[in-house]
C-alpha cells in the first residue's frame, strides 16, 4: 500500500497542521520524526531544546495514538533515513513527502537542499507548506503584510480524519541527550514541552495574564508572568501561530475588560513581528553568519576579547543586572525582550564583542531559540543591520528603571544580598568600610566591572557612527530597506490588518 510520509520537524502538533492535512487528503499517512545527530551537534543546539522536543514528541505520540496511529521515530541523517524507509517499504514506496517550510539555520537549509535532491532523484514529490506568515522566494516586502494576513486569517485546520499506513519498521527509542553529544546543562526551571502545556499557557494568558501585558513586560520582575510565555511553544510548533492569532482576536473581540483588551492588542503586534523577523532570515540566510549591512564588516571581528566573553557568559561582568539576567537565563531558559536586548547591547557596545559568538551562546540559553528572530535581533541590537536606530541599553539605568529596589538582582545573585540598597546596583562604588561591613569586597566576593561603562560605551558608539557616516555605507542602506524593512501601513487597510511597522516601532517604544 502506498502512503504519504509526513515529516515532523519544528511543528510538533496535529492541530492546524497544513502538511498533515494535505497528506491525509491523498491517502494513508505515516508520521515520522527524525533524530538527526548532525542537527544536535550544531553550536546553536542545546540539551534544553532536545528535552523540550522529547516532551513534545510524547504529547504528539499520545495524540496520534488517540487517532489510531503511531509516530515513527528514526535516528540518522534525513536522506539516510529516507533511503532506509524507501528500502523498508512493505508493498509500495511512499508516494510523497510532506513537511512544513522550515526557516532554520544554515545546517537545516543545507539538509533541506539534500532532501530536495534526494526527492528529485527518487521521483518523490516534496510538498512544503508554510506554518508561519513567512513567504518563500519573496521578491520584496511591498505586499508582505497582506500575505501574512491572508495566512493568519484563513480557517484553522482541525486535525483531519487520518488513515495510517502500517509502520514499515520498528520505531527507535529517543536517544538520551548525552548520546548526541549535548552539554548536560538543562535549566532546572525551564518550561516543559508539549501541546497540552502550551494550550494551558495560552489559556491562562488570554483569560487573565494579558491584563498585565502593558506595563508588565519590561521589568524582569513582572515579565515572567505578564508576558505570554508562548515563545517556546511557537518555536517548536506545539501551537500554531495562526491558532494563537485567531484565539487572541476572538478574546479581544469578546472581552469587555479594557486592560485585557489593551494587553491583547499589544500582544498581537508581537505575533506579527514574529514573522516579520523570520522573513529576514528566510529572504537572506546569510544573516546568520554575515552582517546584514556588509559595510559593517571588520568593525568588531578582530577585537574579540575572549576574557570579556567568558565573564559575560558566566555572569561575572560586575554589573548586577547583567549578571542576574545571565543567572536567570541559565536557571529558566527564558528572559524578556528588554533584558535580552540589554545583554546583547552590553556585549556589542561596552564589551565590543562581535554578535556571532554572543548569538551562538544565547541560542543555547534560550529555550525558544528561533533562528529567524534570533539572528535578526542579534544584528539589530548590535547595530549591524544598517537600517535600525541604534539602541544602547545602559545596564545601570535599566536596573534603576526596572528593578529600583534590587529585588530581581537579590533574587538571582545571593552574593549581593547583603549589600545595602543604596549600593546594590553599582556595588563597585561602595566605600571600603561598607564593603567590609556587608562582607562583599569588590575584586573578591564580587568582580570589578570589566570596563568603565560610560567611557567604553562612548568609544563604541563613536566607532559605529564613524562607520555609519562613510558614504559607501550610507549608500547601501536603501537596498537593505527595500529587502528587509517594514512598510508603512498601506492606505485603506485597517489597523488590525496591518500592525505597526516593527522596525520603526522597536526603535521608538522599546
Ligand atoms: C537578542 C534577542 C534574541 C531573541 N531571540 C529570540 C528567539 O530565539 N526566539 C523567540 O521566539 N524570540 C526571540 N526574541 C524576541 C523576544 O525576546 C521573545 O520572543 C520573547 O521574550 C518571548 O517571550 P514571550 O513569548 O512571553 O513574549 P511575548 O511578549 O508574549 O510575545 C509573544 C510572541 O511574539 C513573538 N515576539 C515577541 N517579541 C518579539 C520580537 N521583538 N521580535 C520577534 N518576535 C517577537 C514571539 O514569538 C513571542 O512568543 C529575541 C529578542 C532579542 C532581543
Amino acid at each position: 500500500m502506498s502512503y504519504h510520509l509526513v515529516w515532523f520537524k519544528r511543528d510538533l502538533r496535529l492541530h492546524d497542521h497544513a502538511a498533515l492535512h494535505a497528506a491525509s487528503r491523498r491517502g494513508p499517512v505515516l508520521a515520522l520524526y527524525i533524530v538527526e545527530p548532525g542537527l544536535w551537534q550544531q553550536p546553536d543546539a542545546a540539551r534544553q531544546h532536545y528535552e523540550f522536543v522529547r516532551e513534545s514528541l510524547a504529547d504528539l505520540q499520545r495524540e496520534l495514538q488517540a487517532h489510531g496511529g503511531q509516530l515513527l521515530v528514526l535516528q540518522g541523517e534525513a536522506t539516510e533515513v529516507l533511503t532506509r524507509l524507501w528500502h523498508e517499504q512493505l508493498a509500495a514506496p511512499f508516494a510523497s513527502l510532506y513537511s512544513h517550510e522550515e526557516t532554520g539555520n544554515g545546517w537545516t537549509y543545507a539538509r533541506d537542499r539534500a532532501v530536495a535532491h534526494w526527492c528529485r532523484a527518487h521521483g518523490v514529490p516534496w510538498q512544503e507548506l508554510p506554518q508561519f506568515g513567512v513567504v518563500r522566494a519573496l521578491r520584496n516586502r511591498d505586499h508582505w503584510q497582506g500575505a501574512w494576513e491572508e495566512l493568519m486569517g484563513a480557517p484553522v485546520l482541525d486535525t483531519p480524519a487520518l488513515r495510517f499506513a502500517p509502520l514499515p519498521c520498528a520505531s527507535e527509542p529517543l536517544p538520551p541527550s548525552s548520546a548526541l553529544g549535548l552539554d548536560p546543562h538543562d535549566p532546572p526551571r525551564r518550561q516543559r514541552g508539549g501541546r497540552a502545556r502550551g494550550l494551558a499557557v495560552l489559556r491562562s494568558f488570554l483569560d487573565e495574564r494579558a491584563r498585565h501585558y502593558r506595563g508588565g513586560i519590561s521589568s524582569p520582575l513582572s515579565a515572567p508572568t505578564a508576558c505570554s510565555r508562548l515563545s517556546a511553544y511557537l518555536a517548536w510548533g506545539c501551537l500554531s501561530l495562526r491558532e494563537v492569532v485567531q484565539a487572541t482576536r476572538e478574546r479581544t473581540a469578546f472581552s469587555e475588560d479594557p486592560r485585557l483588551k489593551a494587553g491583547l492588542h499589544a500582544f498581537q503586534s508581537r505575533l506579527y513581528w514574529h514573522c516579520h523577523f523570520i522573513q529576514k532570515l528566510e529572504s537572506e540566510p546569510a544573516i546568520e553568519f554575515e552582517n546584514m549591512h556588509r559595510g559593517y564588516d571588520g568593525l568588531r571581528e578582530d577585537d574579540f576579547d575572549a576574557a570579556h566573553f567568558e565573564a559575560l557568559s558566566t555572569g561575572r561582568t560586575g554589573w548586577p543586572l547583567v549578571d542576574a539576567c545571565v543567572t536567570m537565563l541559565r536557571e529558566t531558559g527564558w528572559l524578556n525582550f528588554r533584558m535580552r536586548a540589554m545583554l546583547v547591547s552590553v556585549a556589542a557596545y561596552p564589551l565590543w564583542l562581535h554578535w556571532r559568538p554572543v548569538g551562538e551562546w544565547l541560542a543555547t540559553q534560550f529555550l525558544d531559540y528561533e533562528p529567524g528572530i534570533h539572528w535578526s535581533q542579534l544584528q539589530m541590537q548590535s547595530g549591524t543591520t544598517g537600517i535600525n536606530t541604534t539602541r544602547v541599553y545602559n545596564p545601570v539605568k535599566q536596573a534603576l528603571d526596572h528593578d529600583p529596589q534590587g529585588r530581581f538582582v537579590r533574587q538571582w545573585l545571593p552574593a549581593l544580598r547583603r549589600v545595602p540598597d543604596s549600593w546594590l546596583l553599582e556595588p563597585w562604588r561602595m566605600p571600603a568600610s561598607v564593603q567590609d561591613a556587608c562582607g562583599v569586597r569588590i575584586g573578591q566576593e564580587w568582580p570589578q566591572p570589566l570596563v568603565e561603562l560610560e567611557a567604553a560605551t562612548r568609544a563604541a558608539k563613536q566607532r559605529l557612527y564613524e562607520r555609519r557616516g562613510q558614504s559607501s555605507v550610507r549608500a547601501a542602506k536603501a537596498g537593505i530597506v527595500q529587502k528587509h524593512g517594514s512598510r508603512r501601513r498601506p492606505e485603506g487597510t485597517t489597523k488590525r490588518a496591518a500592525p505597526a511597522a516593527p522596525d520603526r516601532q522597536l526603535s521608538l517604544d522599546w
